[in-house]
């Protein structure tokens, strides 16, 4: 008699790039099948909320397409054919490759390169522990968190702020900067919560009417790096209103009274002009502030994407400061919670063989690193291997066209270990196929919240695919690399870590799922002092000396003294009339989720949004072909034409495959890589273009 299978349900976390770093349930219905993931419930921050793309994630792990077998590079570079070897030989080449480019050039010659495919601890940076033993040339991260954690930690003096929770305690809830309905949904639960519970009022700032700004009750349209001026304007209505906490800013600020100054030009009228959004808005926005001291600023990635992008953030954190809401359970502001978790990761990264006299490469210039520029390589060797894990720099790195020049050096190996055949494994020399996060453990942490998570292996990887620990520890085997990280399980890992960072065992992870590490209501609100020794909020950042522990070198530029509209971005001109912005994709993530039937599907093809007037002005009609350029290059996609952006402003939602445009040239072809100041980043949203009818 058939008996219907009862799946069992398993623990796991979202292993995305995605702050929210969900609490996750997985069907499990036999050793090599998932079924159904939902978000768990008992979760106080996913309270059981899950974004689509992973709630169907069986569409992912199960997809025909999945690499599982190492493969061998048969034809020329980036023809894509390939035939399949054995896992022995494979790590044998890529091992032989690395100690040729070690001999001809010295170890800094081999570039180990990745980033947030998954943010698992392990499996993430577990690549470090290679390059330190081997002393390979060094990561510095630069392509998402610089400029809008700097920003942040200009003002507060560390990486932490109000317990996301509470926005759902809050009679303000401020979205500013990120797409929160599409990129992180769990922003939304928490408050809807105060909308229904408190009669909350919801103000969303954005560069486009977008999921999350729909539901507004204030929308707050501005041009793309721009926010400096509206947070300016804002501030200065409240101390024109006297709405200003001037207890609080004298106990807990640095300059208040230069600030009420600086501010005394820069009002609405003046942010309306290079915001673009009228004056009524910014005088209802700053109002709703100084009415309701409960005011939660929920900061996104979007200050990222800008040349302007540190000094915008920290601009918009500082509205807290000037009406006291971090005085208020509900009140202050938040962007991540990186200083609250204090993990030691030296086992998992090798620190402890650390050279500090080995170059750090800057992720975001991987063309110009490729394509030979001295300054980008620091005055050292040309890189000539590269291993790549967790990443898909030919789609989602800056500049496209030197990246893909790179890539196409015929002296430069390329080991690409992934779970599909991506751009970049495209024109890979070894292909390695990769188990995804319920086929290997691994521990995760919440930025967006405030836990630490685990996901354990809970069923077995399709084909031959392997962990990004076994590739790691497989190849230090072959080149000599003694670590004792490289004999250890992921497991034993994991369990190392957490007890070296005071956070128990695994077996208490184990058992409990998660770790809420939230601190108590003074510290998160810095009612003891904010993070600088002085205990002082900064109006006035000492930028050159922001207390970024991941900095490597600064960017020379004078950034603004007091918050300002500080005006480094590529504004538009009469050769380039559009301001471009490249914001995340509801059915993406990154370039993830590109290859699920539902999620295609969903996003249809690549497509700019215009504003119709500017439609008709270049004589483009809904849907119609047409390019966008400038002195980088130039990308084909369709025209959407959209009320909800501002005239002069262009929004491509990505990150598409390259080869989902009609000529293979993906939208990071028109985005810069300069470094942003003071301690890098890349300006995805920040860019000045042309656009033309396609001449048939
Ligand atoms: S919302 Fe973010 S963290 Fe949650 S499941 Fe989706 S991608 Fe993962």
């Amino acid at each position: 008699m058939n008996q219907a299978i009862r799946p069992r349900i398993l623990a796991s976390a979202c292993p995305h790039d995605c702050p929210s770093t969900c609490a996750l349930e997985v069907e499990v219905l036999d050793q090599n099948t998932i079924g159904r993931v939902r978000g768990a419930q008992d979760n106080a921050y996913t309270a059981g909320v899950i974004c689509a793309k992973v709630a169907r994630y069986a569409e992912r792990a199960h997809h025909p397409d999945r690499l599982t077998r190492p493969l061998r590079r048969t034809g020329a570079k980036g023809s894509g054919q390939f035939a399949p070897i054995s896992w022995d030989d494979a790590l044998d080449i890529v091992a032989e490759q690395f100690i040729r480019a070690e001999h001809v050039h010295g170890s800094e010659a081999v570039w180990p390169y990745y980033y947030a495919g998954t943010m698992g601890f392990v499996m993430r940076d577990g690549i470090n522990r290679l390059r330190h033993a081997k002393k390979y040339s060094g990561f510095f991260s630069t392509i998402c968190v610089n400029p809008a954690w700097t920003g942040f930690i200009a003002g507060a003096g560390k990486l932490a702020g109000a317990d996301p929770r509470e926005m759902a305690k809050s009679d303000l809830v401020v979205i500013w900067g990120t797409n929160a309905a599409t990129t992180q949904v769990n922003v939304m639960t928490h408050a809807t919560r105060a909308r229904k519970e408190r009669g909350a009022k919801l103000v969303v700032v954005d560069v486009y009417m977008n999921a999350t700004m729909r539901q507004a009750d204030l929308p707050v349209l501005i041009r793309p790096g721009t926010d400096g001026a509206l947070a300016c304007a804002v501030m200065h209505c409240l101390f024109r209103d006297g709405k200003a906490d001037w207890d609080y800013l004298e106990r807990y600020t640095d300059a208040p009274r230069e600030l009420a100054e600086h501010l005394h030009t820069r009002g609405p009228a003046w942010a309306s002009r290079i915001t673009g959004c009228p004056t009524e808005t910014i005088e209802a926005f700053a109002r709703l502030v100084g009415e309701r001291k409960r005011a939660y600023f929920r900061l996104g990635y979007g200050f990222s994407r800008s040349r302007n992008g540190a000094a915008n953030m920290h601009a918009a954190s500082c509205i807290a400061a000037v009406t006291g809401a971090w005085l208020h359970e509900g009140g202050g502001a938040f962007h991540h919670n990186d200083a609250i978790f204090h993990l030691n990761k030296s086992l998992i990264e090798g620190k402890d063989a650390a050279d500090p006299k080995i170059r750090m490469l800057d992720q975001s210039r991987i063309g110009a690193i490729l394509t030979g520029d001295k300054d980008a390589l620091r005055g050292g060797p040309p890189v000539t291997a590269l291993l790549i894990q967790n990443t898909n720099p030919v789609a989602v790195a800056p500049d496209q066209e030197t990246v893909k020049r790179g890539f196409a050096r015929e002296d430069l190996f390329v080991c690409v270990h992934e779970q599909f055949m991506t751009d970049t494994a495209q024109v890979a020399d070894v292909v390695l196929p990769a188990s995804m996060f319920v086929e290997h453990d691994d521990f995760y942490l919440s930025g967006g919240s405030q836990y630490i998570l685990l996901g354990p292996k809970l069923i077995d990887p399709p084909g031959e695919c392997r962990s990004n620990h076994d590739v790691i520890c497989g190849l230090a085997r072959r080149l000599g690399a003694e670590h004792p990280g490289f004999a250890m399980t992921p497991r034993e890992l994991i369990d190392a870590t957490l007890q070296k960072s005071g956070w128990g065992t695994l077996a208490d992870l184990e058992a409990n799922r998660w770790i809420d590490c939230q601190p108590d209501f003074a510290t998160a609100h810095y009612l003891n002092g904010f993070g600088y020794a002085d205990g002082k909020f900064r109006f006035k950042p000492d930028w050159p000396n922001v207390p970024f522990s991941r900095a490597h070198g600064t960017v020379a530029a004078p950034m603004p003294r007091l918050p300002d509209h500080w005006e480094v971005i590529e504004e538009a001109d009469i050769e380039h009339p559009f301001r471009l912005a490249t914001s995340p994709a509801r059915g993406f993530l990154n370039s993830s989720f590109t290859e699920t039937p539902t999620s295609l599907a969903k996003e249809r093809r690549p497509e700019v949004m215009i504003h119709p007037d500017d439609a008709a002005a270049h004589a483009v009609a809904d849907g119609e072909e047409v390019t966008l350029g400038n002195r980088r290059g130039v990308v084909r996609l369709h025209a959407r034409l959209f009320e909800g952006v501002r005239r002069g402003v262009l929004i491509a939602e990505s990150i598409w495959p390259n080869k989902a445009y009609a000529d293979g040239r993906g939208i990071n072809t028109l985005t810069g890589a300069d470094a942003i100041a003071p301690f890098g980043g890349a300006a995805f949203h920040d860019n000045k273009v042309w656009l033309r009818k396609l001449a048939r």
